[in-house]
């Protein structure tokens, strides 16, 4: 699928890519849809592509088909899960032990394919062995998921604390089970329909339908012994939301702005509050090799099971209709399955 520009995805035969120095082939056995290809498509995206027409779709896992030149730790017929992205190792950020905010990052799309070839770049720093036995479904799970765990991390999540997840897209509920992993208390909070009463049924934490609440703030405060919750998580990537997330939180409180919204949007700050209950207000992006690597473990050891995230499955000539069925939140994520 050949992402042309805004609208435009375009299913065409393209031959099957061979590997250049340090490069690899990978079959594709599974890619998951992300509302990032759904606002991609939407309106073009000027860092995940840059350059367009381009090979579209970014989380994925498959089997190595063939190596190019130079390429020592990976062989044919392994099973690899990749990130779709790989820090230079040079720039400052990276030196600073902060790849996710590398200079340089470059970016891999193609995921919605039968063949995907990973650049030198990647297969140096960001893929990851899989064990025979672990379905790809799950493996492709390693981006998103990584992200979740940086926005977790980033909140420095504790057990016995509360965690409110403003968002129960595929994202929200991954931050959620992350979260539940570090046997935090999760409260959910989305909007009235089938999503979210999939996300009730997943049992990820407590949801709040925001649809059917005078004062979602008011409520978690409630739920809270009127404290507040600990740590607030946007992923939604609105405006008001990320401030009903600084309102949620109490005393000494953590604020994850793990949701990017439109440029040029700016938020209120009650500065009083900010200063004198020490919140702490942090902003959340991407994901580094380190946690996609633990992404991958904590999938393969089956402490966290993603399955409940796929409410579809379907072929590779039906991207398109998956990413409408997104954008109308009529699917959580999609399976697709060249
Ligand atoms: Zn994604
Ligand atoms: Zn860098």
């Amino acid at each position: 699928m050949v992402f042309h520009g805004p609208g435009d995805l375009r299913r065409e035969e393209l031959p099957v890519p061979a590997p250049g120095p340090g490069e690899v082939v990978l079959r594709i056995e599974a890619a998951l849809t992300c509302g990032t290809d759904v606002k991609t498509l939407r309106r073009g995206h000027p860092v995940m592509i840059p350059v367009i027409p381009t090979v579209f779709g970014h989380e994925f896992a498959g089997t190595v088909t063939a190596v190019g030149a130079g390429v020592r730790h990976v062989r044919e017929g392994d099973r690899l899960a990749a990130a779709n992205s790989a820090p230079c190792g040079e720039c400052p950020p990276c030196l600073a032990g902060r790849p996710n905010l590398c200079e340089d990052l470059l970016f891999v799309n193609g995921a919605y394919g039968e063949y995907i070839a990973l650049p030198a770049r990647l297969v140096a720093k960001n893929v990851v062995p899989l064990s025979p036995a672990l379905p790809a479904a799950r493996a492709a799970f390693a981006e998103p998921l990584a992200c979740a765990l940086l926005g977790v991390e980033r909140g420095r999540v504790e057990s016995g604390q509360t965690v409110v997840v403003f968002g129960h897209g595929p994202l929200g509920c991954l931050l959620g089970m992350v979260a539940a992993a570090r046997k935090a208390r999760v409260l959910i909070v989305g909007k009235d329909g089938w999503r979210l009463g999939r996300v009730r049924g997943l049992g990820i934490g407590e949801c709040l339908d925001a649809t059917q609440s005078a004062n979602v703030v008011a409520d978690i405060r409630d739920m809270t012994g009127g404290r507040g919750a600990d740590v607030a998580i946007d992923a939604t990537g609105r405006p008001e939301i990320w401030e009903q997330a600084v309102d949620a939180v109490g005393r000494g409180g953590s604020v994850v702005f793990f949701g990017g919204c439109a440029p040029g949007t700016s938020i209120r700050l009650e500065t009083r509050r900010t200063h004198y209950e020490e919140l702490a207000l942090l902003g959340a992006f991407h994901h580094t090799p380190e946690l996609i690597r633990r992404a991958v473990e904590l999938v393969e050891s089956g402490a966290l099971v993603p399955d409940g995230l796929i409410s579809h499955r379907m072929a590779l000539e039906d991207v398109r209709r998956a990413l409408d069925m997104m954008a109308k939140g009529d699917a959580l994520k999609v399976l697709i399955e060249p």
